[in-house]
């Protein structure tokens, strides 16, 4: 076991007493492109970070769970005979989800010990959640002897997040933990589940995909992003389509929407899921050719849309990608190519793809910019696509 593994397996021989079984992990991601389409059976395009959820595990004679958590101190306990939803709340709910999902499906399991850390920041929009859920869904399944497909185990992440914790998502945060691939994007139909690796290597061009944690007080209310794909929803049965991907099928031109959809709230919704999708299909294409300027303004493209059809975009974050894709070049700073605000929305993280070397000066202004709008002061890192879930020891 190498050092940084055996810190956790310590703090697990600390916690229960006994050595675990093995490590594994599951990382957070960035959503390039492709968003609020997860749920429409549309496209996404996610890639793996580097930071992860990790879970330090053994199984237990009995049908008790133990949960503990690095990040808060705190210990769940629970078992795994009349599990159910509300039975276990808060930040372990996540975990407990994932157990409760597989039994659901029929796999049984054995009671565990389990010790959870995390690098993927929390609450940021980078799927410190699905990070979680893939973690412990991988730890689960080795540890009872299970094999199941990539997708399958997404699937039952999801559920758990879906039906146990309560959050309405799609299977991209979930689908990009298990299956990304290092210095890929992953394609996702998310209706036929197909997958697409896409080389996505940007150094070799000079380029870098700068992540910035707006830090904007989470605003994500579950009503919100629930409202969100209500509205989708109702657009489709308006449109009498069994979810909005088939106007893509069927190649609706947005300019075709207004005389179909009477109410104009429902009219955006839909146009920003159709616009979104068609840009997720161009960005494949742009990274194919390497054409990355035209990345870029597909990138700005989606933000646009987010804020004025979909409307999931705040003023830390709106006037963040204003500020990267405006910066006076200079001999130590160039411009954004592209920049957008992803993951769920209402706060959270901006991307942006930008040249390597204009990190530091990009950084400095989007802090400066916040620091004279009285905003809190956003932190930034650039981003590499890194590997999906696997067994760390
Ligand atoms: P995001 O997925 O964008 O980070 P969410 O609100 O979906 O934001 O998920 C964050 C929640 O996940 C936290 O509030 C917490 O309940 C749970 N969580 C994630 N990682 C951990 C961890 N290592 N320890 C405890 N709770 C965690
Ligand atoms: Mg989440």
């Amino acid at each position: 076991m190498s050092s940084e593994h055996l810190a956790l397996a310590e703090h697990f021989h600390a916690a229960y007493g006994r050595a675990c079984t093995g490590i594994w992990a599951a990382p957070g991601r960035v959503n390039l492109i492709g968003e609020h389409t997860d749920y429409n059976g549309g496209f996404v395009l996610p890639f793996a970070l580097p930071q992860v959820s990790e879970v330090a595990a053994a199984a237990r004679e009995d049908r008790m769970v133990h949960v503990r958590s690095l990040l808060n101190g705190e210990t769940a306990e629970f078992s795994l005979d009349g599990l159910a939803p509300g039975v276990v709340a808060g930040w372990a709910a996540y975990a407990a989800g994932v157990l409760w999902s597989l039994e659901q499906a029929g796999h049984r399991l054995p009671g565990l010990d389990l010790l959870i850390d995390s690098t993927v920041p929390i609450g940021a929009g980078l799927s410190s959640s699905a990070a979680l859920e893939c973690s412990v869904v991988l730890a689960a399944t080795d540890l009872a002897g299970v094999d199941l497909p990539a997708a399958e185990l997404a699937r039952l992440a999801q559920h758990a997040e879906n039906d146990f914790v309560g959050m309405p998502c799609g299977i991209m945060d979930q689908m990009a933990s298990v299956a990304a691939e290092a210095e890929h994007v992953l394609l996702l139909d998310t209706r036929s589940m197909s997958t697409e690796q896409v080389p996505f290597t940007l150094a070799p061009d000079d380029l870098a995909l700068l992540v910035i944690d707006s830090r904007a007080e989470h605003r994500l209310v579950d009503g919100e992003y629930a409202a969100r794909r209500a509205q989708c929803e109702a657009g489709a049965r308006t449109l009498g389509v069994q979810s909005l991907r088939e106007l893509t099928d069927d190649g609706v031109a947005p300019e075709e929407l207004p005389a179909r959809l009477p109410d104009e709230v429902t009219l955006r919704r839909v146009r920003h899921v159709l616009t979104e999708n068609a840009r997720v299909l161009a960005a494949r294409e742009a990274l194919r050719t390497g054409a990355y300027a035209q990345l870029g303004e597909i990138l700005s493209a989606s933000h646009a849309s987010a804020r004025d059809d979909f409307e999931i975009t705040v003023e830390e974050t709106d006037t963040m990608v204003q500020t990267l894709l405006s910066v006076p070049a200079s001999d130590h700073v160039q411009p954004a190519l592209g920049a957008r605000q992803v993951g769920g929305g209402f706060g959270g993280c901006v991307i942006a793809l930008i040249q390597a070397d204009s990190f530091d000066g990009l950084l400095a202004a989007v802090q400066d910019n916040a620091r004279r709008r009285g905003f809190t002061e956003p932190t930034g890192f650039l981003a590499h696509a890194s590997a999906g879930a696997r067994r760390l020891a």
